[in-house]
């Protein structure tokens, strides 16, 4: 319930779209934001009688919608953002990733992470999912920002530039959870980075610290046909298969890519509630092929949209990725029906707060729920003349169409300026990274065949 002392914001524009289920585009539609929370959702007309002393910000060709949630990414990747491309996965990640990322800081990660952030304002997004390494300094940055986020230290059998030797890392893990457990916006996660990097008696005991903490695992998952082809030679099963004897299949997990699953793997996954990060960019970038989200969908499998890291994609902006997610299940079914606009923009709001389990609290606009929302400029040529907003918000609109951006109250940009991060000093910082990056780099980029 809104405080009666709770500062007050009326946000009113042309549009509004809840994403509640059943709820179509409200014509002249506003958000009385009280505090941290959406107080009331309805016609501006209607909430200017109820609000009339309330400070407005009203957009007359704006539309406001939930904040963009993405379900997977590796914000820091930002620094390595076109260093390697054209490359298979695991050549990509060997060859390298692996290499330069082994000699990561905490100051590189935390200025990566800045910079994934100014993009991630500016394109919409106001939640987002992250493993990666040097989790206390992602933490740092994102706190800094005034973004929503799910943090988690990757963890896997050899040594981390991060923590070192693996029960490091493990502790690392356990004092970040108590440490952010009654944080308003950081949710710790606990992170296997995938079955090839991580032995059975590790994932077993990550998936017990993740149950006994009551948090989401997140792992890569079935990404492409050499995984699924090493996992069957080393453990005589699928990554599904395998990850299903050692018993972590389950509601808490989020599997990132899932290109591989068939349909009885697909039943399963939906079987044991296991939840879908979907990263149509870095899966088409990589070579590694396109998740079958149709069939995921049909099934009744939680599906989330995320971008992978921007050394993969190579961008953060969730427009872009939901334009993809609703394109190219068309083309692999010869079909237009396979993923709809409104799919599509589910996955990226709603669906995608279900998938880090925070469906009561974000994902869409709602009396009670959390105020991130964004506020979009129609008022541009590739948005007119504008028939149905959905299918704009998918098919044409550009993450720089983002005017406003809102988490928790709280504006984070307001007409396209960022209110809360130096961007300026975080892109010179950047740039002196990459110098330090390009002198580490190994070996040339060999992407021919
Ligand atoms: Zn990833």
């Amino acid at each position: 319930m809104a405080m009666a002392t709770d500062r007050q914001l009326l946000l009113s524009g042309r549009y509004l779209l809840t994403m509640e289920e059943g709820c179509p585009p409200i014509e002249e539609g506003a958000l009385l934001i009280a505090g941290e929370n959406i107080a009331a959702v309805g016609k501006t007309a209607e909430l200017l009688q109820r609000y009339p002393q309330a400070p407005r910000l009203h957009t007359p060709h704006g539309l406001i919608m939930p904040g963009l949630v993405n379900v997977h990414t590796h914000a820091a990747m930002s620094l390595f953002r076109g260093l390697a491309d054209d490359l298979p996965l695991m050549r990509w990640l060997n060859d390298y990733i692996f290499p330069v990322e082994a000699t990561l800081s905490a100051e590189m990660v935390q200025v990566g992470t800045l910079l994934s952030l100014c993009e991630m304002i500016r394109s919409g997004t106001t939640s987002f999912c992250d493993m990666y390494l040097f989790a206390g300094a992602v933490a740092e940055a994102v706190e800094e920002s005034g973004m929503r986020a799910w943090l988690g230290e990757a963890i896997y059998d050899f040594p981390s530039p991060s923590y070192g030797e693996l029960e490091n890392g493990l502790a690392l893990t356990e004092e970040l959870i108590a440490r952010y457990r009654e944080h308003p916006l950081i949710n710790m996660t606990l992170v296997a980075h995938a079955v090839y990097t991580c032995s059975p008696a590790l994932l077993i005991r990550v998936a017990k610290m993740a149950r006994q903490a009551n948090l989401p695992l997140a792992i890569h998952l079935a990404e492409n046909e050499e995984e699924e082809k090493s996992c069957r030679e080393r453990y005589g099963l699928s990554p599904v298969h395998h990850l299903e004897q050692l018993g972590l299949l389950g509601p808490n997990l989020i599997a990132a890519h899932c290109v591989m699953p068939d349909d009885a793997e697909i039943a399963l996954l939906a079987r044991r509630g296991v939840k879908v990060a979907h990263c149509p960019h870095s899966n088409m970038k990589l070579g590694s092929g396109i998740a079958p989200v149709d069939t995921m969908l049909a099934a009744g499998i939680c599906v989330g949209l995320g971008t992978d890291g921007s050394a993969s994609n190579n961008t953060v902006d969730m427009f872009a990725e939901m334009a993809s997610m609703a394109r190219i299940h068309k083309a692999r079914r010869r079909d237009p029906l396979p993923v709809t606009a409104q799919e599509a923009l589910h996955c990226a709001t709603l669906g995608g707060a279900k998938v880090l389990g925070a469906e009561q609290v974000i994902g869409s606009l709602a009396v009670g729920k959390k105020a991130d929302c964004i506020v979009l400029d129609l008022d541009q040529p590739h948005l007119t003349p504008l028939y149905h907003p959905v299918s704009h918000l998918v098919y044409a609109t550009k993450g720089s169409d983002v005017l406003h951006s809102m988490v928790n109250g709280r504006i984070l940009m307001q007409d396209r300026k960022l209110c809360t991060l130096d961007e300026t000093a975080i892109l010179c910082q950047a740039r002196e990274i990459a110098q330090v990056v390009a002198q580490r780099q190994t070996a040339p980029v060999d992407n021919k065949r």
